[in-house]
């Protein structure tokens, strides 16, 4: 008999009919022989909701607060399901972040997990029970309340798997898998099967709306293998993210994501002297200002100055703004200008590696179209370009027949994706 983590996303216990079918779902694990931990997310657009709320009555709410107030989400629908396990006749317990010893660092808003004791899990599974664990949230210090970050919850799942040395973590949400890409704009995108952890990482860090970056990051570091599966049809097995996946190598690009949620920073005319660059990520860092594509350009050669532009994530322009004169301080600009009518729209594929001619491809399609990249930035795995925003779905549909992501079949996905 092994151990499941399975996760629940918010619209899978988006009401009590729905939590309901949650029940269902995990008594069909445990009747498998099975012992069942399961992560929920809070119901629907709960966490939106509290953030709104809390705007209402504050502009600048205090983070720790913030986490009192958003870790209460996954608790409601940890109790309910709960409830709704007994009411089948199962034993099942509901426990929240510290008391299923889920220890983060020291922050707030962001925390990353850095050690769970199972001992009271353990303890509750060896009695019979189905063990509901409140995603997303943990404790640091002396019982102060954390949270992941949004999305944190398949964190919660995976690591909770990874702690537990369970045989698999199964992450449901209204969604039969991984797709290709969002099958909202390419109808054809198609599911699938597998996917490696380097995939899916690059895949979840620029865009695609599936699962929570740190997750699979967290799997890949215990080798947990994850599957992505839909809540409403519980015999579909959905996408199996494992170490390798020899299956798709023979294709250069696996998946296409498109990401609305940056904007492009310009710092121009940066004297371009050592340090400048140091000093600038420096002052970035300092306000947790996480940054994504840097390009430096050549120095002019007239008043030796170049610019330094780099993109950062929309909800952190506020931030950004409050240091934008210690910018001008520190690295002397003639101007900071900010883009925000850009997205980001990145090929991803294992078989890119020592494959030449995947990026001219790429450059060629968005070419052909009429449409100008504004950066580039490329991994092993991965190439990124930035583009103006209205290009966005005919550059995600031209780049997946190109790469051949869609198919014949209609994707059968509902309106709304998870809510992450
Ligand atoms: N409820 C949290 C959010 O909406 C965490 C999660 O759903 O994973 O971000
Ligand atoms: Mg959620």
């Amino acid at each position: 008999m092994g151990i499941i983590v399975q996760k629940f996303g918010g619209t899978s216990v988006a009401d009590s009919e729905k939590i309901k079918n949650v029940a269902n779902a995990v008594i069909k694990e445990k009747l498998n022989g099975n012992d069942v931990v399961v992560v929920v997310s809070a119901m629907g657009h709960t966490t939106d909701n509290l953030v709104k709320l809390s705007k209402e009555i504050t502009s600048h709410p205090s983070e720790r607060e913030m986490d009192v107030l958003l870790s209460t989400g996954e608790q409601i629908s940890m109790s309910l399901l709960a409830m709704a396990i007994n009411e089948l006749g199962y034993k099942a317990i509901s426990l929240n972040g510290l008391q299923a010893g889920i220890r983060t660092e020291n922050c707030h808003m962001c925390a990353r997990i850095v050690d769970i004791d199972t001992t009271h899990t353990v303890n509750l599974l060896k009695q019979g029970y189905v063990v509901i664990v409140a995603g997303f949230q943990g404790f640091c210090g002396k019982n102060e309340i954390t949270t992941l970050g949004r999305g944190g919850s398949d964190t919660t799942a995976v690591a909770l798997a990874g702690a537990l040395k369970a045989d698999r973590c199964d992450i449901y949400s209204d969604v039969e898998g991984v797709y290709t890409t969002d099958p909202r704009v390419v109808k054809t995108a198609k599911k699938l099967d597998m996917i490696s952890y380097e995939e899916m990482l690059e895949l979840a860090r620029v865009g695609a709306n599936v699962l929570h970056p740190r997750s699979v990051e967290t799997a890949k570091l215990y080798n947990m293998p994850m599957r992505v599966r839909s809540s409403f049809k519980l015999d579909n097995l959905g996408t199996l993210i494992i170490g390798v996946n020899q299956m798709e190598l023979n294709k250069p690009v696996t998946g296409l994501a498109c990401d609305s949620t940056q904007v492009r920073v310009v710092i121009c005319d940066v004297e371009d002297k050592p340090g400048n660059a140091a000093r600038l990520f420096n002052l970035l860092a300092d306000r947790n200002l996480s940054v994504d594509m840097i390009i430096q350009s050549y120095a002019r050669i007239n008043n030796n100055t170049n610019d330094i532009a780099f993109t950062i994530a929309k909800s952190d322009l506020e931030k950004f703004e409050l240091i934008k004169s210690d910018i001008n301080d520190i690295v002397k600009a003639s101007n900071i200008h900010i883009d925000d009518d850009i997205v980001k729209v990145s090929i991803v594929g294992a078989g890119m590696i020592d494959r030449p001619g995947i990026a001219a491809k790429m450059f060629d399609v968005l070419a052909q179209k009429g449409i100008n990249i504004k950066m580039i930035s490329t991994s092993e795995i991965k190439i990124s370009c930035l583009i103006e925003k209205r290009f966005a779905n005919d550059a995600t549909i031209a780049l997946c027949s190109a790469f051949e992501l869609d198919g014949a079949k209609v994707a059968d996905v509902k309106g709304d994706l998870p809510v992450v």
